[in-house]
């Protein structure tokens, strides 16, 4: 038995490792068949103190894994598929696999948010994707599309520029929702074009994407647009699916918790986006794991101070 399983590796999940670690609790951290979360689709993250420079996302979190693992962490790439923490000691299994744990720390992030609209899931990774860094490269000279107004989007704009010919952001609203700086970058930038108030409705296309249907969102008009690639950066949903009816999640389906760290069930602990729909940066993400951890010590230490007082009764 574990005396803690951290599901989850990005930000929030191997801070809380290094932490458990470094308290001699010998953490197991499954860490998802593709490890480090979010930021291992990043390209430069210029706002993670520490880092005067910048650093790639993908290098940042081999650094969060190599500290990690130096105070003896261990960590199982790994997908989490059923949790159950109705009983005790608790419950988790990687398909067949089963882990049974004092304590849980769920760090399990929240994945890109897509359209739903007809095409889009026909033609992904057929000029359809939420990831600029792992697909942009494949549109070079290309006209490509970005949808959304957000950081993400402008960060995805500008990173595309290296390849495509021309860049088009097409937004639901006349105003972004981006941080000003990000906003400045991508509204000054020679390569990228605007299009506001606009609805992307259909992708169309038979074995890759030729073009996508938009609805003016102020007039109702339709009208077709020829794109080679359409990256959708609308946002996250938290990746909780396997928490259903384990633990209290909101309408958005994020976790409940009445502080942020713990949650109702008693040892299980919560840190980084699955819970955070406010501020999910990687900083926070950090910071949240490392408050999951110091709980979830304390937590341990009262169960073996408990069980110890009742050993000698
Ligand atoms: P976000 O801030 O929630 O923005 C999502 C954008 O997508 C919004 O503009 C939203 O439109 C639009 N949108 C949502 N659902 C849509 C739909 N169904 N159809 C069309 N458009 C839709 O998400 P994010 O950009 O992923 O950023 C999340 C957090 O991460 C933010 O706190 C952000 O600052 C941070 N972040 C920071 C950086 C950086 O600093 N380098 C990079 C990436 C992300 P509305 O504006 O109309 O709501």
């Amino acid at each position: 038995m574990e005396r803690l399983i951290i599901i989850g590796s990005g930000p929030a999940g191997l801070t809380a490792a290094v932490y458990a670690a470094r308290a001699n609790l010998a953490p197991l951290v499954l860490a998802g068949h593709q490890y480090g979360g979010q930021l291992m689709l990043t390209t430069e993250v210029e706002n993670y103190p520490g880092f005067p420079n910048g650093i790639l996302g993908p290098e940042l979190m081999e650094a969060f894994r190599a500290q990690a693992e130096r105070f003896g962490a261990k960590i199982e790439n790994v997908d989490v598929t059923r949790v159950d923490f109705s009983v005790r000691p608790l419950r988790v299994w990687a398909g067949d696999e089963e882990y049974a744990a004092e304590s849980v720390i769920v760090a399990t992030g929240a994945s890109a948010r897509w359209l739903n609209i007809p095409g889009e899931v026909h033609l992904r990774g057929r000029g359809v994707s939420t990831c600029a860094t792992c697909d942009g490269a494949f549109f070079k000279d290309r006209h490509i599309v970005v949808v959304g107004g957000g950081d993400s989007a402008m960060e995805e704009a500008l990173f595309l520029t290296r390849f495509g010919s021309k860049i088009t952001v097409i937004h639901r609203r006349d105003t972004l929702r981006a941080s000003k700086i990000m906003a400045d970058r991508a509204l000054a930038h020679p390569k990228i074009a605007f299009i506001w108030n606009t609805a992307v409705v259909e992708a169309k296309g038979e074995f890759h994407l030729q073009g996508l249907v938009l609805e003016d969102l102020v007039t109702g008009e339709r009208r077709d647009f020829a794109a080679d690639a359409v990256f959708i950066a609308i946002g996250h949903d938290p990746n909780t699916e396997i928490f259903a009816g384990q633990l209290e999640l909101d309408k958005a389906g994020y976790i409940v918790s009445p502080d942020g760290v713990r949650t109702k069930v008693p040892g299980v602990f919560v840190g980084g986006d699955v819970y955070d729909i406010r501020y999910k940066q990687a900083v926070t993400a950090a910071g949240m794991g490392c408050k999951a951890s110091l709980e979830a010590e304390k937590y341990l230490e009262e169960r073996d101070a408990e069980r110890a007082l009742s050993l000698r009764g």
